[in-house]
């Protein structure tokens, strides 16, 4: 069946009234052209310029049509209001009207061109009959309680696009139990919806409203719904968008009685919804409140949003928001952090500063801090220090130093860290005295650092027996290769042997490949780079893993360098790691571990072991224990804790020649064990618990620091003066190191 063409009226140089049956036009006699019900607005407007002669060029994005729509009030009567017509669905919907009410034969169209400054008809907004709270405060998200004037109008947006029903019917007709019009379903865009517009209930304004947030992929949540009015806002806190509407007791409808649009905020991609949404929220909650623990965070967004986040989500969003709130390069908020730090957890402060000659101001040298958490735990830890540092990217060129422990079960236990401008003897200095005198006093500690002359140039203060000063393999070997890279392997070998005799042997191949790289060698005590003559003080420690080393730094990189935020993430790592093991220790001990893993493996090997060891007692408590098969022979001294292999005396636990004897002599090998392998030890080195601290606003003022400014960079050294003369003298900056 042929669809019936639809005769339309057009009017346009007059203007809109309204009168006893709702809107009409006064105005010249209206041209008729007859169309296809289906026919696109597009179309029509082309059919409706030539007819008119608006000039469509230049025009056509000012002009509005509205259409005349009949809506029932009584039996074949009708108040007509006036529908504007904005895309083809509103098209669609005028263009049904005789289908659906045969009495009426004839589809009116009204143009308007929009002058600039002049309001179109349909900017009118109803008188509201009462007053509404919907004042978004800022701070919270939820509806405070200023009141709105009822008149306030839109005027953020420019939108030429009017979606709008206007009810253009008096107050006595519609409260007078008439039929309500419902017109409003409309396809609507973000930039259509306005204050003054109306709908015929919560449920499809509601629509409305999540539709353009579906199609312009925003998310909209209803922050407060009365059966009389709502609000919607952006879910992004820093996008303002926001909505609110009412029912209005003149009509009955919802009105839009307040809009703040559109969108600020970009559109979120349906994959990343989730994690752009927590990034987001978590960012809103950190700026007020950047200490919040992983845990914190986790019971906040369970009881303010409503779903379980894993500590991996809550660790990324906060990581993310810590580097959008506090990753800008200024040291400005770094005192009151450490000062934070220090009211509510105690933290270590050391900081490095050249005053400016206003003494309120200085520029950053350097910050060094340890928390009395790790200082604590430390006590439980064998008696071994490591230290780096690495150079930190971003524009400032600093410096990460870090000292740290070793834990029960062999991993790195954090205990001191600084940030500096420049690592030189000076520094390291510093460092290490701020170690000595903040950290730990204990006898009897092996330091295992890099080869530096910088650190070698200030290890009296580490001296025996106070201290035993160790190298770091790796960098020592590579220290030595710069001079002699084709004995690198042969070093390392003689490096890492427990056995004296390999020991010897590599260094006499060194000595025939190259006597000058064995004075070289000989230069150096033996016992700073060589297991074999390490009296046990490294615990087996020959390298330095710098990368395991700093992973607890790891938000240096995340909050692109800048200090404070870095910081901030460093303590997370840190509560987090403190928590993870103090729970994983506890548990051992209740489920009946008694010594971590590298004990229990090495028990475990020799149980499983299927080689059999012939065990000889020899003179003076010792025992010759041969491995036929291998034809190996090892000597080990219970009493003295060690064996030929040089496993025992190096990690302080009975290596499989000496398990051996124990079981040959039916005694306890535990009594062998140095008790830094036990869960014992790792629940309290552990134990110590964080504070929380509270929200930025409620910071200490950071006294005794002056304002930091960022490290002034040294310039690259000028080329050599041809003229030989005097030096110019320079002014430096005094140098302030303050103890707090
Ligand atoms: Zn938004
Ligand atoms: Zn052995």
């Amino acid at each position: 069946m042929a669809e019936l063409e639809v005769s339309v009226y057009c009017y346009w140089n007059g203007c809109i009234k309204y009168g006893r049956e709702g809107v009409y036009y006064e105005g010249p006699a209206p041209k008729k052209i007859i169309v296809n019900p289906k026919i696109a607005l597009n179309r029509l407007l082309d059919e409706m310029y030539v007819l008119t002669g608006v000039d469509v060029d230049k025009q056509r994005s000012k002009v509005k049509i509205f259409g005349r729509y009949p809506s029932v009030v009584g039996q074949s009567k009708f108040q007509y209001l006036l529908l504007p017509v904005v895309n083809n669905s509103s098209l669609e919907t005028m263009l049904e009207v005789p289908s659906k009410h045969p009495s009426v034969k004839i589809v009116e169209l009204y143009l308007e061109v929009k002058s600039e400054g002049v309001t179109g008809p349909a900017a009118c907004s109803s008188k509201r009959q009462k007053t509404v709270k919907v004042e978004r405060d800022s701070s919270t998200g939820n509806i405070g309680d200023a009141a709105v004037d009822a008149d306030m109008t839109d005027n953020v947006s420019g939108s030429n696009a009017v979606a709008q029903v206007v009810n253009l019917a008096g107050d006595k007709e519609l409260n007078s139990g008439v039929p309500k019009p419902c017109l409003s379903s409309l396809w609507l865009d973000d930039h259509d919806l306005r204050v003054g517009l109306c709908f015929k209930d919560a449920d499809e304004l509601k629509k409305a409203v999540d539709w353009c947030s579906i199609k312009g992929m925003q998310k909209c949540v209803v922050r407060e719904t009365g059966t009389d009015e709502c609000m919607f806002e952006c879910i992004k806190w820093r996008c303002k968008w926001s909505l609110g509407a009412a029912k209005m007791e003149k009509h009955g409808l919802f009105e839009i009685i307040k809009y703040n649009g559109p969108h600020t905020c970009s559109p979120i991609e349906p994959e990343n919804s989730n994690s752009e949404f927590e990034a987001d929220e978590i960012e809103r909650l950190v700026r007020r409140h950047p200490t919040l623990s992983f845990s914190e965070l986790k019971k906040w967004w369970k009881a303010n949003i409503g779903y379980e986040l894993q500590t991996w989500e809550v660790r990324a969003a906060k990581e993310e928001a810590i580097k959008r709130a506090f990753g800008d390069q200024s040291f400005e908020d770094l005192p009151k952090l450490m000062t934070a730090l220090c009211s509510s957890n105690g933290l270590l402060v050391d900081w490095k500063y050249d005053l400016f000659p206003n003494p309120k101001f200085a520029s950053f040298c350097g910050v060094f801090w340890a928390f009395p958490q790790s200082v604590q735990g430390f006590q439980h830890c064998r008696p071994l220090i490591l230290v780096d540092t690495k150079e930190l990217k971003g524009k400032h060129q600093l410096k990460l130093m870090i000292a740290s422990g070793v834990d029960a079960a062999d991993y790195y236990f954090p205990l001191a860290f600084a940030v500096t401008k420049e690592v030189s003897s000076d520094t390291w200095r510093w460092f290490l005295t701020n170690i000595k005198e903040k950290v730990t006093q204990r006898k009897g500690l092996c330091l295992i650092s890099s080869p530096h002359p910088d650190i070698l140039s200030v290890r009296s203060q580490w001296k025996e027996p106070w201290a035993y000063h160790r190298f770091c393999l790796k960098q020592f070997s590579s220290q030595f290769c710069r001079d002699f890279s084709e004995l690198e392997s042969l070093l390392e070998q003689a490096g890492e042997t427990g056995q004296k005799e390999e020991f010897e042997t590599h260094m006499e191949r060194i000595k025939k490949e190259n006597p000058e790289a064995r004075r070289w060698l000989d230069q150096i005590p033996p016992n700073q780079w060589a297991l074999v003559h390490d009296g046990g003080r490294r615990y087996g420690y020959m390298d330095i893993d710098t990368t395991s080393l700093f992973a607890v730094c790891r938000g240096f990189e995340l909050a692109d360098h800048a200090v404070t935020g870095s910081v901030m993430l460093l303590f997370d790592e840190l509560r987090n790691r403190f928590d993870d093991l103090s729970h994983f220790s506890r548990g051992s001990l209740n489920s009946g571990h008694v010594y971590t893993k590298p004990v229990t493996d090495k028990l475990e090997e020799f149980r499983t072991a299927t080689v059999t060891y012939i065990v000889m007692p020899l003179d003076n408590n010792a025992f010759k224990v041969a491995e036929p098969a291998q034809n190996d022979e090892w000597i080990v001294q219970l009493s003295e804790c060690t064996c030929t292999c040089g496993e025992f005396q190096s990690y302080k636990f009975p290596c499989l020649h000496a398990l051996a004897v124990c079981k040959q002599l039916k005694i306890n090998p535990l009594q062998y064990v140095d008790n830094c392998y036990t869960f014992e030890r790792s629940y309290k080195t552990y134990a110590a618990t964080f504070s929380p601290v509270p929200e930025l606003a409620a910071w200490p003022e950071a006294s005794g620091v002056p304002r930091l400014f960022p490290p002034v960079i040294p310039p690259p050294p000028p080329p050599p003066s041809k003229v030989s003369g005097k030096s110019q003298s320079k002014a430096t900056p005094k140098t302030n190191n303050k103890k707090s």
